[in-house]
Formats: structure tokens, C-alpha cells, sequence
């Protein structure tokens, strides 16, 4: 079984790792998107324009389609970078429909704005998985967003000791992993994940394959 590296702005992967490559469309540059290997697709919050949101939303509706889109995003909001909160509240907006309709599930980047994310996730009723990803606040916190529903993801934070990420990793168990666009190999965080569960890293590659599969379309 595969390491699963759920979001990753890498495109090389190295052997015996599944990777979704996220990537992130801008304005007026249809890329050429890959077609077989794993990827995300979405709007970020740094680059999105919503004057420019019903092209751009036009191009991500077509390539969101192609079957080896396996979530949209990264997606999110952000409250030190990117359009004013309002437009960004938007721009999630019609992400989160695009992937409702798809059923497919939205990796999410949130910076000092999870009260408005958890408002439009209730707002909305919400039905496909929510991923948070790159989590990195407390343990409390990290549990009140399980509870309402959205799913973690860790990057190096769980290679930080004491961190809310390796806290949570201990006293739950639903996580998923990732390197996002750190300089570091997903099996070192997978390494540091199974010492903190006192598990091994072949049950937690098992564990997180088959949460991602019952996840996945
Ligand atoms: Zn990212």
C-alpha cells in the first residue's frame, strides 16, 4: 500500500507514494492540466480575482470534470492575503457548489478566518468532506472543527514536538498527511505520525488508503 501525500505542490513523487498534485488556476492561462495522475483543482485564495470568478469559474468547471480530479481546491480563505474577505467569501462560494455537484471532496486553506468557514459550511449544509489542510493551531481547536464535521490535515507540524497537530494525531484518529510545499519527504512525516499513534507506519498507511478511498469518487 501507498504512502498517500493528500496535498502536495510537487509534481514529481517519489516511489510507493500517492500524491494529489493541488494546482491552482489562474485567470487567463488554461494549463495543461495532467490527465492520468492524481490531481486538485482550484481557485486559491492569493490569486482568485472575482472579477475575473465567472471565467475562471468556467475553466475550473471543465477541468474539475476529468476523473483524475480528485478534490477541488486548495480552496479557502484567507485573511492576511488575497482579495477582501467578502470577495473571497464568494469566490469559496461557488467552489464549494461546483464540488457539491461533482461530489468530490475540497481541500481547504483557511489563515485566521475559520468562524466565517464554519458559518459557510452551516450556511450551506455542506455535504461533501471538507478537508482543512496544513492545520497547525491547537488541539482544542483542531477538535471544535472535528466536531463540526470538517476533517484535518498535517503537514510538518506533526514533525514539531508538542505541536497541536502532533496532539491531535495522538487523541484521534481520522488524520490525513501531507507535505504541502515543504522540503520534506512524506514518509518522515508518516515515520513521526506512527511513533506519536505508537503504531506502525504500514497500519497507518492502511488506515489513511482506506479513508481516502472511502472518501474519494
Ligand atoms: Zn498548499
Amino acid at each position: 500500500m501507498d504512502f498517500l501525500d493528500i496535498h502536495t505542490h510537487k509534481a514529481a513523487t517519489e516511489p510507493g507514494v500517492t500524491s494529489i498534485q493541488s494546482l491552482s488556476l489562474t485567470s487567463d492561462i488554461f494549463l495543461a492540466m495532467p490527465k492520468t495522475k492524481p490531481i486538485s483543482v482550484g481557485l486559491h485564495p492569493w490569486f482568485a480575482k472575482v472579477d475575473q470568478l465567472a471565467l475562471q469559474m468556467k475553466y475550473l468547471t471543465v477541468v474539475a470534470n476529468q476523473l483524475n480530479v480528485k478534490q477541488i481546491g486548495e480552496c479557502g480563505l484567507d485573511r492576511l492575503r488575497g482579495e477582501k474577505l467578502e470577495n473571497q467569501i464568494i469566490i469559496l462560494e461557488k467552489q464549494i457548489e461546483l464540488a457539491e455537484k461533482l461530489n468530490k471532496p475540497l481541500i481547504l486553506h483557511c489563515v485566521k478566518c475559520f468562524s466565517e468557514l464554519i458559518a459557510l459550511k452551516d450556511r450551506l449544509s455542506v455535504k461533501v468532506p471538507m478537508i482543512i489542510h496544513g492545520f497547525n493551531k491547537n488541539e482544542a481547536f483542531g477538535r471544535q472543527l472535528l466536531s463540526k464535521g470538517f476533517l484535518l490535515s498535517f503537514g510538518t507540524a506533526a514533525l514539531k514536538e508538542n505541536s497541536g497537530a502532533s496532539k491531535l494525531i495522538q487523541s484521534t484518529d481520522s488524520f490525513f498527511l501531507e507535505t504541502d510545499d515543504a522540503d520534506v519527504s512524506i514518509k518522515d512525516i508518516y515515520s513521526a505520525a506512527a511513533i506519536l499513534k505508537k503504531c506502525t507506519v504500514d497500519e497507518l498507511k492502511a488506515r489513511i488508503f482506506t479513508d481516502w478511498k472511502r472518501l474519494s469518487v
